[in-house]
């Protein structure tokens, strides 16, 4: 975990505490004995775990500073990526974990379980069905997801369930900039508007990769998101 500590200070400024560590660790062993059972995720090896998952998780860290979100919903979490790295970073943050797949949310079920973790929820849904449920619909002060959908039909995911006045951040790799051109009419439509793309660098990672920030200044019209399948088939232009 050490190298995991200084880079985590080095490119984020984050100190991660004792605690922090042992609940990391913790999720570690569990992530490397539930992978031997099931395909959760496609990195196995423990430093491929410690920088692809948890520093890369970390790195939403960069759209926030010193003011993380209240509320934070994570789509597409599958294992728990960003979302539970965040928790573990931001104790008190409210943290709703969204996955389709049953086996995944189980994971991260026993996850939450095992680590002690507070004020998380875990659902096993489609991002369409809870975009257009008035429990969640605008009501989260940011929606974030790494690897779910290319950015246009991501931000028909998100946007609906972040609140005005809060925000979207996408994790992507090296499309970003293009597919954050290609998507500002969908994110106008939705209420939308494009803040930033911040590069981040993952040591040992050649790929660049972006967070695209997108703040929420109107509310969604009511027809988004469309029916379950619809915004990945015939994806906003
Ligand atoms: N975010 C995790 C990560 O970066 O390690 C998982 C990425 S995995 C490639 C994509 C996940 O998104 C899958 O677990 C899939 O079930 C989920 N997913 C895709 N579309 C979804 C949707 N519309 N609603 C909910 N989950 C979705």
């Amino acid at each position: 975990m050490e190298k995991l500590l200084q880079e985590a200070q080095s490119l984020l400024q984050i100190r991660l505490t004792p605690r922090q560590v042992a609940l990391l660790k913790r999720y570690e062993e569990e992530l490397l004995e539930w992978n031997t059972r099931m395909n959760l995720t496609a990195i196995r090896d423990v430093a491929g775990i410690r920088i692809k998952h948890f520093l890369d998780s970390f790195t939403c860290s960069l759209a926030w500073r010193d003011r993380p979100p209240e509320s934070l919903i994570d789509i597409g979490t599958g294992a728990g990526f960003p979302g539970i790295p965040l928790k573990i970073l931001y104790p008190t943050m409210r943290l709703t974990l969204v996955d389709s797949i049953g086996k995944k949310v189980e994971f991260c079920r026993h996850i939450v379980e095992t680590l002690g973790l507070e004020n998380v929820e875990v659902i096993q849904a489609r991002a369409e069905e809870l975009g257009q449920n008035r429990v969640y619909r605008e009501h989260f002060e940011w929606a974030v997801a790494r690897a779910v959908a290319q950015m246009n039909v991501l931000a028909e995911y998100l946007l609906p369930l972040v609140r005005v006045g809060g925000a979207a951040l996408a994790q992507k790799g090296e499309s970003a900039p293009a597919e954050a051109h290609a998507s500002e009419n969908a994110i106008r439509l939705l209420g939308g508007r494009l803040r930033q793309l911040v590069p981040v660098t993952l040591p040992g990672v050649a790929e660049e990769r972006f967070l695209i920030i997108i703040d929420k200044i109107a509310a969604t019209p009511q027809n988004y998101p469309r029916r379950v399948g619809v915004p990945a088939r015939n994806p906003l232009r």
